[in-house]
């Protein structure tokens, strides 16, 4: 009884088809075009996105039928379009894509504005879809006019996905992703007429909210009437994926970037740092929340020693070359290429490397680079800390989660055991675990025996040395700030 998991990423969809004993059968991935029409601007082809995830769901199916779909996407990105055609009337305007910095800038000066914001648990910022919506609606000709007069529907990428699935039948969201929007209040989980009115976003354009694992609608684009049982937004996927279901439970992807989600229970905290408050999971109508806080530059970094500097050949290089130095000397890589995110939330600051010497190499640069990431993560969870939710392991996945040696580095900078699953692949696992649980194949969240870890990492080192690594990086990022 295999489950489906669409897996629709910011540069690439996947399929994969899961086994009933949570086993990967079959993958498939296609990357699809990005568009940067202007500085700072970032856009993708929805039509192209539906028609490569539809194009991955047949090549991992491979002729067999899935029992259920469960759909994982990058948040916050939003499509317009028309039902009647079936097609967007502008490309989909991405989370990265920052064209209306200055329209939230402006709202930024109303406090009557930012108390509304508070609703969402977010920050008034580009990253959101709201003022992504509102662009789309300003700038398109007609589409305001046409939007309210209700002959345009309105969604993240999950809600596109699925409209097209099910053959325009069902327009749905679940509330992990409506939490990302700025137009959702994550406390009595609903959309907010007041924010809709304050970004001008006529309410009939969203999907009806659901849970995260539901009834959807079928599709017969993949054989004949599937369920489609799940849609979840792509973090709160992989923390679903790692089991991170109780309060307390952590986990951080390693990707480009790199994103850490604490489940904090039927709780929504309200952070001191800036971390966002958003809906881990919602089940049975009951809603559980995280903290969430990124690191903007985790892989990224290895990117840039390869591509830029040439150092590595390959990223997995930087593990044997890290470890072919006792220390990287007293030099220290701040990898604030696009500024630097919580706790520190210095946007206009720009990378360093401090502390070096005749003596500093390529090895000492790499490991700098690497021990750059462990460095980062200690910071966040120190913000976690001080928001009341002392981490007390990590679960770690992403591309960057195969180096064993920052891994360690981790562990020990953080002093708690850092754990690998066996599936890597925690995002689509996340959605096929939901679907494959609303359907009745996987058992409940939580059942022991049903989440594998490949390897454990825990705390070692030299405390002191370890601490000491800690102040000499706070004194490099003194120098970034200029003090
Ligand atoms: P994304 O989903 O953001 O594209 P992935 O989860 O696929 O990212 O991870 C890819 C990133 O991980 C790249 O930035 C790459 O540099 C980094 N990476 C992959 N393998 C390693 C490794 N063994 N050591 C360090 N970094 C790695």
């Amino acid at each position: 009884m295999p489950i489906l998991a669409l897996d629709a990423g910011t540069t690439s969809t996947r399929a994969i088809l899961f086994g009933d004993d949570g086993t990967i059968i079959r993958q498939a991935q296609r990357a699809f075009e990005q568009f940067f029409p202007h500085d700072g601007w970032v856009e993708h082809d929805a039509d192209e996105i539906f028609d490569a995830t539809l194009a991955c769901a047949r090549d991992a199916l491979d002729g067999q039928h899935a029992d259920a779909i469960g759909i994982a996407v990058q948040r916050e990105t939003v499509v317009v379009w028309d039902p009647h055609t079936g097609r967007p009337v502008h490309r989909a305007i991405v989370w990265q894509d920052r064209r209306t910095a200055e329209r939230c800038q402006q709202l930024a000066k109303d406090p009557a504005a930012l108390a509304l914001v508070a609703r969402t648990g977010l920050l008034l910022d580009p990253y959101f879809s709201a003022t992504k919506l509102a662009w789309i609606l300003e700038n398109v000709v007609g589409v305001r006019a046409r939007a309210e007069r209700g002959e345009l529907l309105a969604g993240t990428i999950d809600t596109w996905l699925l409209w097209k699935l099910t053959g325009g039948k069902v327009h749905a969201t679940d509330a992990t992703n409506a939490s990302r929007t700025l137009l959702f209040d994550i406390r009595r989980q609903q959309w907010d007429d007041d924010l809709c009115a304050l970004f001008g976003v006529p309410r009939q354009l969203l999907p009806e909210v659901r849970d995260s694992a539901a009834d959807y609608g079928t599709t017969d684009l993949l054989g004949e009437r599937t369920p489609i049982r799940a849609l979840i937004g792509d973090q709160q996927a992989a923390a679903v994926g790692q089991e991170c279901i109780a309060a307390g439970d952590a986990k951080a992807t390693y990707g480009t970037g790199c994103f850490v989600l604490v489940n904090t229970g039927d709780t929504p905290l309200v952070s001191k740092h800036r971390l966002l408050t958003t809906v881990a999971l919602r089940l049975d109508g009951a809603t559980t929340y995280a903290l969430e806080g990124s690191i903007f530059n985790a892989g990224s970094v290895v990117q840039w020693l390869r591509d830029q500097l040439g150092l590595i050949a390959t990223a997995a290089e930087s593990e044997a070359v890290a470890m072919s130095v006792e220390s990287s000397g007293g030099a220290y890589l701040v990898p604030a290429f696009t500024g630097l995110g919580a706790p520190w939330w210095l946007p206009d600051a720009r990378g360093v490397l401090t502390g070096i010497t005749r003596d500093t190499g390529r090895a000492q640069v790499v490991r700098a680079a690497l021990e750059s990431v462990a460095l980062q993560t200690r910071d966040l969870a120190g913000a976690f800390a001080d928001d009341g939710v002392p981490l007390a392991r990590l679960r770690v996945d992403g591309g960057m989660a195969a180096n064993d040696w920052l891994m360690q580095a981790i562990a020990d900078q953080l002093r708690v055991t850092v754990e690998r699953p066996a599936i890597l692949e925690t995002t689509a696992w996340g959605a096929a675990r939901l679907a494959g649980m609303h359907a009745g194949i996987y058992p409940k969240l939580g059942t022991p025996g049903f989440r594998s870890v490949e390897k454990v990492f825990s705390p070692g080192g030299d405390v002191e040395r370890v601490n000491a690594l800690h102040e000499g990086w706070i004194r490099a990022l003194k120098t970034l700030q200029g003090s």
